[in-house]
């Protein structure tokens, strides 16, 4: 995952490198005001390598504001643009920006995808997320003792909608919280969803395997 030019440019040489790996490629929120006219050209080449598969993260972080939100906002705007262009699915970061981050999206229709990371709206959100088709990216937080919000929330959200996510190093789940984070340690969050949804993690592991390669257009 990118968070500005350097670290996407680093992204993809590692996927190139690692065959079980993929990048995406984008500017972050909190990385927004560092952008420079030049990078989008750059971004855009970097976009059109084999082994990129979406652009992100992107989105607003309103909870930080390392960015001014007006040039976050800009940032968000021409890269719904390019990732469009591009014909990538995007990776959205919202952190207490939901309402900009729901209407913004609402202005690009006919993205090649769309996932909200990490989601941490409510259930309302969550409804209209759905209907409009986007995914829901869960991870360590589903097993935090006080998100019975999300639990909830996954209650009723088809299985075939979730993409897991470490968001490493951050987020580590419930048994190994504040420690750096690890692919490993999904085994946790995918038993809390196999557990809410009554089936065995056997069956939430495939379907969410099967989500991601049809949402990054991955060859099976
Ligand atoms: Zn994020």
């Amino acid at each position: 995952m990118g968070s500005d030019f350097a670290s996407s440019r680093r992204a993809v040489t590692l996927a190139e490198e690692e065959p079980d790996l993929y990048a995406a490629v984008g500017v972050h929120p909190h990385e927004a005001a560092g952008v420079v006219p030049r990078m989008w050209e750059g971004l855009r080449l970097l976009a059109g390598r084999k082994r990129v598969v979406a652009w992100g993260e992107i989105g607003l972080d309103f909870h930080y504001n390392f960015s001014p939100p007006d040039v976050q906002d800009a940032v968000f705007r021409k890269q719904l643009e390019l990732a469009r262009e591009c014909r990538l699915p995007v990776i959205v970061h919202d952190r207490e920006a939901h309402k900009e981050t729901m209407a913004i999206l609402s202005e690009f229709p006919g993205l090649n995808g769309v996932v909200l990371h990490c989601f941490s709206g409510g259930m309302e959100m969550a409804e209209e997320c759905l209907a409009r088709g986007y995914y829901l990216g869960i991870g360590g937080t589903l097993t935090y003792p006080k998100n019975n919000l999300l639990r909830e929330i996954l209650r009723t959200a088809p299985l075939d909608r979730l993409l897991l996510e470490t968001d490493c190093p951050y987020l580590a789940p419930q048994p190994w919280r504040g420690k750096r984070n690890e692919p490993a340690y999904l085994t946790a969050v995918v038993e809390t969803i196999a557990e809410i949804k009554g089936t065995v993690p056997e069956e939430v592991a495939a379907a969410t395997a099967a989500n991601a390669r049809r949402f990054f257009n991955l060859v099976a």
